[in-house]
């Protein structure tokens, strides 16, 4: 499946939530979900009685799009949640949230996940002082994440770097900015996943 190139807005009206797919935008008064608070297309107004399936659809779809992941990628990330211990819903997301484009987009280093994605493709990144030009990369605990020196003196990733310097940093990382530097303390629980799906949801729809 070819990753979806439309008008990104319109996925988070389909959800009905906040993706965060645009950056600056998606904080302020612009954002789509909050001036056409409806399902896009001509239907979206419309009264809509959601059944069990269409429940279990939409939470794995909004999680897909929250990440940008495809289908197929997804699904791995499923089945080796179901090989790990623990809930497989909650170690499915700490999976996905463990992502080197994740990470990056958490620690304030991009402004979106896309940008992320984007930055970690064209090799702005190192791990453990080895370049690491892998989006999908997991990430685990003790792993030091640098921006590379080159990059460092970069005009325009420092200005996204202190543009992102007030967003709360999740407990499971820690960042000197100063050194453009960070570390992965632990595996994200559950708790540190700001993201609201009923993760048990997406569970079910792959167990059928
Ligand atoms: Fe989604 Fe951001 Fe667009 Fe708002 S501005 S609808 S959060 S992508």
């Amino acid at each position: 499946m070819a990753r979806y190139t439309g008008a990104v807005c319109r996925l988070c009206r389909r959800e009905g939530q906040k993706l965060f797919l645009k950056g600056e935008r998606c904080y302020t008064g612009k954002c789509g979900v909050i001036k056409r608070a409806y399902a896009p297309g001509q239907h979206g107004r419309g009264r809509k009685k959601v059944s069990e399936y269409g429940l279990q659809l939409r939470a794995k779809q909004s999680t897909k799009r929250f990440y940008g992941i495809l289908e197929n990628q997804f699904r791995k990330y499923y089945e080796l949640a179901e090989k790990i211990e623990g809930k497989t819903g909650e170690v499915l997301l700490a999976l996905i949230e463990s992502r080197l484009d994740n990470v990056v987009y958490r620690l304030g280093f991009a402004n979106s996940r896309a940008q992320a994605r984007q930055l970690v493709l064209h090799g702005h990144f190192s791990v453990n002082d080895i370049r690491v030009n892998i989006p999908s990369y997991l990430t685990k605990s003790s792993d030091v994440i640098l921006f590379r020196e080159k990059s460092r003196s970069n005009a325009g990733l420092k200005a996204i770097v202190e543009a992102n310097a007030s967003r709360p940093i999740p407990k499971w990382l820690e960042v000197n900015r100063d050194n453009f530097q960070a570390k992965v303390l632990s595996f994200p629980e559950r708790e540190d996943i700001d993201f609201e799906v009923e993760e048990t949801l997406i569970v079910e729809l792959y167990s059928k």
